[in-house]
């Protein structure tokens, strides 16, 4: 995936996934990778040993800090947790490894964790288990102090530049306004750190294979998040070049954006209501200031990463509320949290299994967990009280899920009502993100109020490509003809049951992919709001009577790519300009 011209002046021209629109240009920051320590020799022992223990205390004092502003059931983890901080099982045989061996303090540290893991693991028993993943977050903890200068920003605006970043580090760093534009080696256009850099209007390529050993020494680089491509160590033209390119991009995005508020109608007066997905409640506000008809997706989930423990009741309705506050009479749908996959907060106190995806994740895992989930209908349902809101559960995968999620809601409701607290009814709605989801969403609506089709996963689950994996990624194509089926399938279902069918995957705002998406059906969507005014002008420039037959076309093809074809063919005269402004 990624081709290579070295030349002289030690540019360097590498390829990967356009994850995130834009072009950014700056000096490079390279994020070390934080994989295992690698055994260094120490001079001084008793200088390693100190920094040690001042690693271990600030562990010890961040987590002390998060303890307090928790109820008494979380508080009770972290006391383990704080207790394991004194072990002298744990420190002193770190200490002693420095001493005596004379190597460095990151390692001492992750080989004393894994001696102390190992016979927990072998147990039998479900408590010594739990207690091996306690030992190996305070390990990560005091590891991450000890590495603390690995996620500290240096005080220049920088394209970052990683092997990878977790949603937990994107959502710290990506915030930054310092960071003019992620690459990383792994991630592709749909996996959870892609997601955030559009989130946050962060231009960003990923899935760059082999990039760090090809940074080394490249002051600069050029991050073209419209082509997929970075250019380390530019020519001083190429340079003037991409200033220029990303200054055109952002002219022509706020020019479609200067028509926000004008009606989102098609060339046969069809209207579409394209709404935006957020990650971070702050991004509410402009979402709906510019003229996004509402938050169709909220991904609840990154409150709970980047943090030791979840957040309380209250503080989420707060952070409802403020949500929901933004954008009043548009319509709001807050998804309960999807954690699990390749989202797991910082401490997860639960095993992924070997194949996160197909493991407890998102409904699954509320519904094991049911005092986390209960703790955010709770929230939702209370910020709800004078507000308008729907709420959606993600990986849906039967009816019988979906059932017992919506006992949890009225169980929530009765409870609330019991304790004399105001509360909000909300409409339920269910995501269609597994393929046995889109089979029997006749079925699921026959128990919910909406759907709403996350295609992000309804690919990687339909096609078996996993979205964080670049080797893979591009056969993960939206447009192929078997996840196009099942989308048919679920308007169907919609218009059998008269109730909304929605989509707020990714494939909304894929520019090829959306006027089959609006042929088969769909009339609401949902997108990262960095894409909502070239879908707006998508819509305003077609006519949705000669969608509908290229879609049924689509239908009968036999690849993603002869889908694509024809709607290039077809389409280039009305959405040409679009297209070659978003980098196709
Ligand atoms: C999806 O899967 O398409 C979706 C919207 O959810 P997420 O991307 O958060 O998994
Ligand atoms: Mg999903």
């Amino acid at each position: 995936m990624s081709a290579a011209d070295g030349r002289e002046d030690g540019r360097v021209e590498v390829a990967g996934v356009a994850a995130s629109l834009g072009i950014a240009l700056g000096p490079v920051h390279v994020v070390p990778r934080g994989d295992r320590a690698r055994r260094r020799r120490v001079r001084d022992r008793a200088a390693e040993v100190r920094r040690l223990r001042e690693a271990i205390e600030a562990s010890r004092a961040e987590i002390e800090a998060a303890r307090d502003t928790l109820d008494e059931e979380t508080a009770l983890v972290l006391d383990a947790q704080l207790l394991m901080h004194r072990d002298e099982l744990l420190v002193d045989a770190a200490v002693k490894a420095i001493e005596e061996l004379g190597l460095d303090a990151e390692w001492a540290v992750e080989r004393t964790v894994d001696e102390l893991r190992q016979p927990l693991l072998r147990s039998d028993s479900f408590y010594f288990r739990e207690r091996a993943e306690d030992v190996a977050h305070v390990g990560q903890h005091i590891l991450r102090h000890l590495r603390g200068d690995l996620l500290r920003l240096p005080e220049r605006p920088l394209v970052l530049v990683a092997a990878d970043l977790s949603p937990a580090e994107a959502v710290r760093l990506l915030g930054d306004e310092r960071v003019l534009g992620l690459v990383t080696e792994s991630g592709s256009a749909t996996s959870h750190t892609a997601l955030l850099a559009r989130a946050l209007e962060v231009p960003a390529v990923i899935g760059v294979a082999g990039l760090l050993e090809r940074i080394e020494g490249s002051p600069e680089a050029v991050v073209d998040g419209l082509a997929g491509k970075v250019v380390l160590t530019p020519s001083a033209e190429e340079a003037a070049a991409a200033a220029q390119r990303s200054e055109r991009y952002r002219r022509f995005a706020n020019q479609l954006r200067a028509r926000a508020g004008d009606a989102v109608v098609s060339r046969d007066g069809e209207e579409v209501a394209l709404a935006a997905n957020i990650e971070l409640p702050r991004e509410a506000g402009a979402a709906c200031a510019h003229g996004a008809a509402g938050i169709g997706l909220y991904r609840t989930e990154f409150l709970y990463l980047d943090r030791d423990a979840p957040p309380s009741e209250e503080e989420q309705r707060r952070v409802y509320q403020e949500v929901l506050d933004a954008c009043p009479g548009r319509g709001v749908t807050i998804r309960t949290f999807d954690l699990g996959g390749d989202k797991l907060p910082r401490t997860a106190r639960f095993d992924a299994g070997p194949n996160p995806a197909l493991g407890l994740r998102a409904l699954r895992l509320g519904l094991r967990r049911r005092e986390v989930l209960r703790t955010q209908l709770r929230a939702v349902l209370r910020a709800a009280a004078d507000r308008e809101a729907a709420l959606m559960f993600p990986m849906v995968s039967d009816v019988g899920e979906l059932r017992r999620a919506r006992a949890l809601v009225r169980e929530v409701e009765e409870a609330l009502d019991r304790e004399g607290l105001p509360r909000g009814s909300v409409r339920v709605g269910a995501m269609i993100e597994v393929p046995s989801a889109a089979l029997l969403a006749g079925q699921l609506l026959a128990q919910a109020d909406f759907l709403s089709v996350g295609t992000n996963d309804l690919v990687q689950y339909t096609l078996a490509v996993d979205r964080s994996n670049p080797d893979v990624a591009p056969l993960g194509d939206p447009a192929h003809p078997a996840v196009l089926q099942l989308l048919a399938r679920v308007v169907e279902a919609g218009r059998v049951h008269g109730k909304p069918v929605a989509m707020c995957g990714d494939m909304a705002a894929d520019p090829i992919a959306l006027p089959v998406v609006l042929g088969l059906g769909f009339r609401r969507l949902s997108m990262p709001l960095g894409s909502l005014p070239f879908a707006q002008e998508t819509v305003r420039r077609v006519a949705m009577s000669e969608l509908a037959p290229l879609a049924e076309e689509a239908l009968a093809m036999e690849s993603g790519a002869e889908v694509r074809d024809r709607v290039r063919e077809q389409l280039r005269d009305a959405l040409g300009e679009l297209w070659v402004e978003q980098g196709l």
